[in-house]
């Protein structure tokens, strides 16, 4: 039987898993949804004994049924491999009241990582199987994270070549050092005088840009988007709450059956999406706590049922959610409204228009399966600081956010399931919050400096991906104003 994916906007067409992932976004602007959510096929026994690969085939072939085995298995091989700093891939690590299941193994020590570096094989299995001969390629527009787990993913991916745009002032310079340095013949950075708006949108102009389409098709190319709307970022993230559920299940922690409760750092609305996605295949979680920081408009969403946008964008120490519209959300408010997509679209269109919409009391009693908190800055440093004195266990800022939410959740609801909590980034990512958070003393030291005494207070060593970008050359230099962006595409592709 086939799974096919249709838009959260129209009702009328649906298209094959590889054609949603080769398009990214649908052509009226809404994001592609399954029609319906697999179940999972193989007994939680049999899931406890497997591999992080092997349980990624289960779960995806379910929502990617055009890929053949061979496919498949060949996308997930060349994704998790080496690239990962532990053969477990994404692993449990039990401290103080819950389970941090590590996301950050990958070669950009952040969850993106996880997504991103199966998602150009997905998409150059996508382009051959549906008899494109263009080369494929993708534009970013990044504040840090993203950009260089895209970077990473696509390098000497053949097929594929990658330009990433970065505001030049509006990184850490840990993050830009991270991009300039990237190897790969295909890869491209560039710098723009602007702030991280004006590089979104520059980039969605060349997107629109109707003129260049055609010339890109006649030198053999055409571009598409390593954005986590594309299903293709979605599915892959399902994989580690099953992964996590087998591996309490194998080691005892859990009993048959027995539910649990996860917890998710949010800002794009994606990570906690998939473990939505993992719940209604049938694992078995209790509720979804859905973690923010001081840009808490999903935790006013969660108790009001208003999205409310209209408000004012506060820098954290965790940036990798600071955002005030949370993309992937309108899949979830596609689902409260029965798939109704004419419903949803009134809903975006609200959204577009006056920065807010609520949804109606009949929507609002389905989201039971959700709970939503929110952390303080304050909040977050104290919960690094706790942690690390407690245990010893160094936690980053958007993990921290996290744990501090489900404490908070734990104390007013007297909810007692064990709990998953998603760690989404290396503390060595976010070293000077972090090491703040533990001791003021730390304000001092260089960037560098910061990292090696990270290493010695965790006991843990210092990541590839630092180390690596200490003595790495800078490859990368261009740096354009906004209006040069187009320009310097084209150079890139020489056309
Ligand atoms: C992207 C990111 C998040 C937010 O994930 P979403 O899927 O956008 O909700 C949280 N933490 C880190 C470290 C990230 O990079």
């Amino acid at each position: 039987m086939s799974l096919f994916y249709r838009s959260t906007r129209s009702q009328d067409k649906k298209v094959t898993a590889s054609q949603a992932i080769l398009q990214g976004l649908a052509e009226d602007g809404g994001l592609f949804v399954p029609e319906r959510i697999p179940a999972l096929e193989v007994p939680m026994e049999q899931l406890a004994d497997m591999s992080y690969q092997q349980t990624a085939y289960e779960v995806m072939k379910l929502f990617l049924d055009d890929f053949t085995e061979e496919e498949l298995k060949g996308c997930i091989e060349r994704a998790y491999d080496e690239k990962f700093d532990t053969p477990q891939i994404a692993p449990l690590v039990k401290q103080d009241e819950a389970w941090y299941l590590e996301l950050f193994h990958g070669a950009t020590i952040a969850f993106k990582d996880m997504a991103l570096s199966i998602l150009p094989h997905l998409l150059t299995t996508s382009a051959k199987k549906n008899q494109v001969k263009n080369e494929i390629v993708i534009l970013t527009a990044t504040s840090g994270d993203t950009g260089k787990a895209a970077l990473a993913g696509f390098a000497d991916v053949p097929g594929t070549r990658i330009i990433v745009f970065y505001p030049k002032d509006g990184v850490s310079p840990i993050q830009e050092k991270q991009m300039v340095t990237q190897k790969g013949k295909n890869t491209f950075v560039v710098g723009i005088n602007g702030n991280f708006d004006d590089a979104q949108t520059g980039v969605k102009k060349i997107f629109g840009d109707k003129e260049l389409a055609k010339e890109m098709e006649q030198a053999g190319f055409q571009f598409s988007s390593a954005n986590s709307i594309n299903i293709g970022r979605l599915v892959p993230q399902v994989v580690y709450y099953v992964y996590a559920y087998a591996k309490l299940y194998k080691a005892g922690s859990i009993g048959k059956g027995e539910k649990i409760n996860v917890v998710v750092p949010t800002g794009n609305f994606g990570n906690i999406l998939a473990a939505y996605f993992a719940k209604n295949m049938g694992v078995p979680i209790k509720k979804l706590i859905c973690a923010s920081n001081d840009n808490k408009v999903l935790y006013d969403f969660f108790t009001t049922g208003e999205y409310n946008r209209n408000r004012e964008f506060i820098l954290t120490t965790s940036p990798s959610m600071d955002i005030l519209i949370s993309s992937n959300l309108e899949r979830l408010i596609y689902k409260l409204a029965g798939e109704d997509a004419e419903k949803n679209k009134a809903f975006m269109k609200k959204l577009s228009e006056e920065g807010k919409y609520t949804i109606t009391e009949d929507m609002k009693s389905r989201l039971s399966d959700f709970a939503g908190g929110f952390a303080t800055e304050e909040e977050v440093a104290e919960e690094i600081h706790r942690m690390y004195e407690k245990t010893g266990y160094v936690m980053d800022t958007h993990t921290a956010v996290a744990s501090c939410v489900y404490r908070k959740y734990k104390e007013t609801s007297g909810d007692e399931t064990k709990t998953v909590i998603a760690s989404t980034a290396s503390p060595y990512k976010f070293t000077r919050s972090v090491m703040n958070a533990i001791d003021s003393r730390y304000d001092s030291m260089g960037d560098f400096e910061l990292v090696d005494e990270l290493s010695s207070i965790s006991k843990t060593a210092v990541p590839k991906a630092i180390e690596e970008i200490r003595t790495a050359p800078v490859l990368h230099d261009t740096v354009v104003e906004v209006e040069g962006m187009k320009a310097i595409v084209k150079k890139f592709l020489s056309m």
